[in-house]
């Protein structure tokens, strides 16, 4: 039974993690996140799938 419990905690996190939100251009298309890396850091960036347009952060889309 204790197997039960241990399956039902997993689904629930991985259900938690891939919980993503989603945000949406002026123009209608869908925002993507996406992770570039410049010298050596790791930096995310927004961007439009349909007009291009590239913000810092997905909110600032609104
Ligand atoms: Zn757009």
């Amino acid at each position: 039974m204790a197997q039960a419990v241990s399956k039902s905690s997993i689904s629930k996190n991985s259900r938690t993690s891939s919980a993503t939100q989603k945000f949406f251009c002026s123009c209608g298309g869908e925002v993507k996140v996406k992770t570039l890396f410049e010298k050596g850091k790791a930096k995310n960036i927004a961007e439009c799938q349909k007009c291009k347009r590239v913000e810092r952060r997905p909110s600032d889309f609104k």
